[in-house]
């Protein structure tokens, strides 16, 4: 069997209008003689709007509950989808994960999809029929709805490719592919033909929304190949696939900003082993993700300065776990909301010598301030002043001739 995975986001699937024109693409895959499986988002916004109603209904809404609560919004889109396909003569219905079933594991909200059974969805599309299959979710061992955290319907698509043995994956969204930075932001952003896993995978995490990181994960250990385009034109998009099918000379391929980072700096912590790991261990244990980490040299051998970053959504709750934290002892506790990290990614820098310091020297033409540095094989990242994003990813792009 010849199949396609085709996943349709928020937008894609943001208006009747929109979904009518995603019936059109669905059906021109048909006539190529493809098997079509159909992932959907929920329509851009929905999800959003939900979050806010948990949070307007408790402050501490119960995870099983939230799950249930979010994954609604893919019902809608996928139902409407297979209705307007009805509407113009196809064979088609929507399949919640439960349906099929799509098991997941993992935490509420960040779960992973570990299996998925084909026969129900072979033997529907033996029968003729499209399969139009909720993204972003999937069921547990306790038959309850999980979620696979935000943006996940990529994940579902990946996970589908694989299972389904597709020949195709293609993810549809609102820009025509993968952006040398965010086209939205930075209009001279040019469209990248062909990217390897290892750089998406970088440039996702570090901010670029246009694919979830876990998809690109889980695409790289199954060696599937995404085609990333737009649902809005009709034009040749990206192509995410191993490093080997790549030949290119330039030094960056990428960059990206963040925009929900917070930092936080102990003051005069004491300067001996185990207090880093005692700052960090509550932390960890409450699914607080530490990004970058710098301890100042200590001037008297007795105090130090730790600093670390952490999702703004995340301060709060950090803030009360380093206070009760019985075990460490600081004279002050500094927090800073407004810090984003500026990253550049590529696999040409390992063999390229003089990036970091281009960077670094391009910020301060700029008079922008680098406050943490962090890096990879593949990537430089700094955390500056969030009113400088722009500013910097615009010098950069500029720097490592991205413009062109
Ligand atoms: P979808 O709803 O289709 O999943 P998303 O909103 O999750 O779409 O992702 C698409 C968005 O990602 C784009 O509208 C764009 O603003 C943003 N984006 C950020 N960085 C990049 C990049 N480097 N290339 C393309 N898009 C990017
Ligand atoms: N609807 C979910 C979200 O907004 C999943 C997705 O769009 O991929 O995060
Ligand atoms: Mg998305």
């Amino acid at each position: 069997m010849k199949i396609v995975v085709l996943k349709f986001g928020g937008t894609s699937v943001g208006t009747i209008d929109r979904i009518k024109k995603v019936a059109k693409i669905i059906t021109s895959y048909l006539k190529k003689k493809y098997k079509v499986i159909v992932i959907s988002s929920a329509m851009s916004g929905k999800t959003n709007d939900l979050i806010k109603k948990s949070n307007n209904i408790s402050n501490n809404f119960n995870p099983e509950e939230y799950d249930a609560l979010l994954a609604s919004g893919e019902q809608i889109s996928c139902a409407l989808i297979a209705g307007r396909l009805n509407h113009i003569g196809y064979k088609s219905r929507s399949w919640m994960s439960w349906q099929i079933p799509i098991l997941s594991e993992g935490r509420h909200s960040s779960s992973r999809i570990i299996y998925i059974n084909k026969s129900n969805i072979i033997n529907y599309l033996k029968s003729g029929g499209i399969p139009i299959i909720t993204g972003f979710q999937g069921v547990n061992n306790n038959n309850r709805i999980e979620t696979l955290g935000r943006g996940g319907s990529d994940a579902s698509a990946i996970m589908c490719a694989k299972f389904f043995n597709a020949k195709k994956c293609i993810i549809y969204t609102d820009v025509e592919g993968v952006y040398t930075t965010d086209p939205k932001i930075l209009k001279k952003a040019k469209k990248i033909k062909i990217i390897s896993y290892e750089e998406m995978l970088e440039m996702a995490s570090l901010g670029a929304k246009v694919m979830q990181p876990i998809s690109i994960q889980d695409a790289r250990l199954n060696r599937i190949n995404i085609d990333v385009k737009s649902s809005f034109i009709n034009k040749k998009g990206t192509l995410i696939t191993k490093r080997k099918n790549i030949i290119r000379n330039r030094i960056i391929t990428g960059i990206t900003s963040t925009k929900n980072d917070a930092k936080v700096t102990l003051v005069g912590v004491r300067d001996k082993p185990g207090v880093a790991a005692s700052v960090f261990k509550p932390l960890s244990k409450n699914s607080i993700n530490v990004d970058m980490v710098v301890q100042n040299i200590s001037a008297n051998g007795k105090e130090t300065d730790l600093t670390f970053t952490i999702k703004a959504e995340d301060l709060y709750k950090t803030q009360k776990l380093i206070k009760k934290n019985m075990k460490i002892r600081f004279r002050s506790l500094i927090v800073d909301k407004k810090v984003s990290k500026v990253s550049i990614i590529g696999v040409g820098m390992i063999t390229t010598p003089g990036v970091t310091y281009r960077m670094f020297q391009t910020l301060a033409n700029h008079g922008i301030n680098i406050l943490v540095i962090s890096t990879s094989e593949i990537k430089i990242s700094v955390l500056i002043n969030k009113k400088n994003i722009n500013k910097a990813v615009k010098a950069l792009h500029k720097e490592f001739k991205l413009n062109n």
